[in-house]
């Protein structure tokens, strides 16, 4: 992941735009260090990378911080929307 996607960014800008965390499994080396900064938005897979929780809560200061301190750049945010809803039946 690039640098440019740590710049930081709000948060929420409401429930529909929450910011979650993600781990690219192909770069974490499992050095713990965002368990340990954040342990509300990640956990230990079996092969001892991090992976997201799925019960996360929506990207916080904790999680900017594990951004920050991953010597992977491993970790980014994912953009949780609601489906779009379905399209209007037509009118008469
Ligand atoms: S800080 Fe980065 S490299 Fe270390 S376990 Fe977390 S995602 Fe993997």
């Amino acid at each position: 992941m690039s640098h440019d996607d740590k710049a930081r960014t709000p948060h929420t800008e409401g429930p529909e735009t929450a910011l979650r965390v993600v781990v690219d499994p192909a770069l974490c080396i499992g050095s713990g260090l965002c368990l340990a900064t954040a342990p509300r938005h990640f956990e230990s897979a079996e092969d001892h990378r991090s992976r997201a929780r799925p019960d996360a809560p929506a990207a916080d200061e904790s999680a900017d911080d594990a951004v920050a301190l991953c010597p992977m750049e491993a970790i980014g945010f994912l953009t949780s929307r609601p489906p779009a809803p379905p399209p209007a039946p037509p009118g008469p």
